[in-house]
């Protein structure tokens, strides 16, 4: 099947908003085995908007439409569509009551003009939406369809899963199953790396790049669910021998969510040091419901003299290495551990910018450390794009990963180990900071 996406809004045209609607669009058609051969965005305007359904019309097989279904004179889509596909609209008692309810909720009157929602299609039919006013319409002739659906992103999401993602499947006579791998690293160099696999029709393996990470999202099309999972779990199996561990988990939320469950496997408690973060570690950690299982204490040291008060970092180490050093990381973490008494302890120090940097740490600069028993490990991190919230959530990121990695009992990568007796060894901290400094 072949299909073409249509926004409709003189807004979309003027910048004023970015169509989202689109996007989510082709990812959801692509999934079902269709494949969209145009985008297009089309202002508010009756004639131009005949003249190009009629055209795409005869392109291909669907036509899906957003947007122009309100209440308002530039809101024309459903009329204007309605006559290209040789359908006519009437009024529909039934949606008209749901409207006037829905106003009566919210304490307002309905206007005349609102009766131009509950107009509907005559040999098409409905859809309805659960989740405002505008109901949406689906269009037929000649084995062509138009699907219209809300503008507003919410809506048409909603109206997407529960009514024409279903219709569309059925006509496909598929039903799709999807596993969403989460994968830790960057996207071009796991993009290179699974290459091969992405050219593939069914199941079909899509990469979304995300802070830190990256998802790779195996859809199958198949007569049932049952034979949709076999194909996705035989093809997800081929990422995994390639990535191997780098596959943290599959269909969470984030690596926030692995780690609190794997900390809770485990038994284990972890805490928090954090200075250029300001808390987000703790705050993507508590996020997850049921994290307090597992993590009791997090400390904001932003301050040079909060490290020395909070979590006991030693005001000769800061002197002597920089606050922005591995030798501070290491002593956060072991100190944050040591005040909470938590299995595991990260910290981050950094510098997150767009000021604070220097030719020694630039920008982005960022040294992390994660304790466990009397070992701490040390990282360096260092983010090219001078970007504040880059720079921050990229850190949280890799602290997380750090956790994650200690809790299953691993060396995590790319860390340098610092064992009790190294601690306060000036000579092993002196050429550690020299290692990191050269890197
Ligand atoms: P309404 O009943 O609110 O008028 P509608 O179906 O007529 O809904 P529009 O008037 O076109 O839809 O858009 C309503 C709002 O939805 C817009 O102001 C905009 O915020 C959002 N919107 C519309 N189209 C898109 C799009 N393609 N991508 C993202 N947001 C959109
Ligand atoms: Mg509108």
């Amino acid at each position: 099947m072949t299909a073409e996406i249509i926004s409709v809004g003189t807004e979309l045209l003027l910048g004023n908003i970015l169509n989202t609607n689109a996007q989510y669009l082709s990812r959801e058609l692509a999934d079902l085995g269709i494949t969209v051969q145009r985008e297009s965005t089309i202002g508010d305007n009756q004639g131009r908007l005949a003249d190009f359904v009629n055209e795409a019309k005869a392109r291909c097989d669907l036509l899906v439409f957003t947007g122009g279904l309100g209440p308002t004179a530039d809101d024309l889509t459903k009329e204007t569509v309605a006559a290209c596909y040789g359908d006519t609209l009437a009024f529909d008692e039934e949606e008209w009551a749901k409207i006037t309810r829905y106003f009566a909720r919210s304490g307002r009157e309905t206007t005349p003009n609102n009766r131009k929602q509950a107009m509907v299609p005559v040999h098409g039919r409905k859809i309805v939406n659960h989740h405002g006013t505008a109901p949406g319409a689906w269009f037929e002739q000649d084995g062509r369809c138009a699907v219209l659906m809300p503008g507003v992103p919410s809506e048409m999401k909603a109206m997407w899963t529960e009514s024409i993602r279903p219709l569309l499947l059925e006509r496909q006579n598929c039903t799709l199953h999807s596993i969403t791998l989460r994968v830790l690293g960057g996207e071009s160099n796991l993009e290179y790396q699974v290459r091969d696999l992405l050219d593939h029709a069914n199941p079909t393996a899509a990469i979304y790049c995300k802070t830190g990470e990256c998802e790779i999202r195996i859809t199958a099309r198949a007569a049932s669910d049952e034979d949709g999972e076999k194909m996705c779990r035989a093809y997800a199996r081929k990422f995994y021998d390639l990535l191997g561990d780098a596959v943290y988990d599959e269909d969470v939320a984030g690596l926030e969510e692995t780690v609190v469950r794997t900390l809770k496997e485990k038994g284990l408690t972890v805490s928090t040091a954090e200075s250029c973060t300001g808390g987000m570690i703790a705050e993507r950690i508590t996020a997850v419901s049921g994290s307090s299982e597992v993590f009791g204490y997090g400390f904001v040291t932003y301050w040079e003299q909060a490290k020395a008060k909070l979590v006991g970092v030693d005001p000769d180490v800061i002197a002597r290495y920089n606050v922005v050093s591995a030798p501070v990381a290491a002593q956060m973490a072991l100190g944050a551990a040591k005040a909470s008494g938590s299995d595991i302890a990260v910290s981050v120090t950094g510098v997150a910018g767009p000021t604070g940097g220097d030719a020694v740490r630039p920008v982005g600069t960022v040294y992390l450390g994660a304790a466990r028993g009397k070992t701490v490990y040390v990282k360096k991190l260092f983010v090219s794009r001078p970007d504040r919230a880059l720079v921050r959530a990229r850190a949280a990121q890799a602290a997380l990963e750090l956790v994650l990695r200690l809790a299953q009992g691993r060396t995590p990568a790319g860390t340098k180990p610092l064992t009790a007796a190294q601690q306060h060894d000036t000579a092993v901290l002196d050429a550690l900071d020299a290692a990191f400094l050269s890197e």
